[in-house]
């Protein structure tokens, strides 16, 4: 699976481009908006879009869902229904930040732990990671140790978990039970700033390493 990441809205969120080789076939990760950007990282490479896979609904996220998904005529997967309220809560969280008014939606699936999504010929792993936000998941694909995290885990911090419904100790449980087991090696797309590997964090990020929680 290749990858290609796309800086978008002014929170600089890392919109990825995902596809496959063998098919071609790609999913846009967290359109949060600057849909021509991305429009353009998928014309320079020449996939074809089929889906849009959703960490989770904060609006630097999922802004531009509904209008990629109808310019694109492609379904929406994800996030986890617990983040149910946030996309309905869209609109305004556009007023709050002042981004352009976003449209609402419903994705065509919603995901839980454990389930599968594909991207032409490759499966990535759902995992529920709660804390930053109650319906957040993660995509992982074992074939590329790569996982993309949304805003679960960044290199050195952790997701805010001062909105509604977040939770401090859910947030470092997802993190210490669900992502660094899956393997020192896994490379990780954060939702913002650099990639890191969970070893990495497992060593040296203060909120989740060994040495803080022995
Ligand atoms: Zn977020
Ligand atoms: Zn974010």
């Amino acid at each position: 699976m290749k990858y290609s990441i796309i800086p978008v809205t002014p929170f600089q969120q890392n919109c990825t481009l995902i596809w496959c080789e063998e098919t071609n076939k790609a999913a846009v990760v967290d359109p949060g908006g600057d849909l021509d950007r991305i429009q353009a990282r998928i014309d320079e490479f020449g996939v074809e879009v089929e889906k849009i896979l959703l960490t989770h609904a904060h609006i630097d996220h999922a802004g531009g869902t509904h209008a990629l998904s109808s310019r694109l005529g492609v379904p929406i997967e994800g996030p986890h229904r617990g983040d149910l309220f946030w996309i309905e809560g869209l609109d305004k969280q556009s007023q709050m930040f002042g981004f352009p008014k976003v449209e609402s939606f419903t994705p065509d699936r919603w995901l839980d732990d454990g389930d599968v999504v594909t991207v032409g010929n490759q499966s990535l792993q759902v995992l529920h990671c709660p804390g930053h936000t109650p319906g957040h998941v993660v995509f992982y694909h074992q074939q590329s140790a790569l996982a993309l995290v949304g805003d679960v885990l960044f290199h050195g911090s952790i997701g805010r978990t001062d909105f509604p419904q977040g939770n401090h100790q859910q947030l470092i449980d997802s993190i210490r039970n669900k992502l660094l087991p899956l393997g020192d090696d896994v490379a990780f797309i954060p939702g913002h700033g650099p990639m890191s590997t969970f070893g990495d964090e497992r060593r040296n990020n203060p909120f989740v390493s060994d040495t803080r929680y022995g």
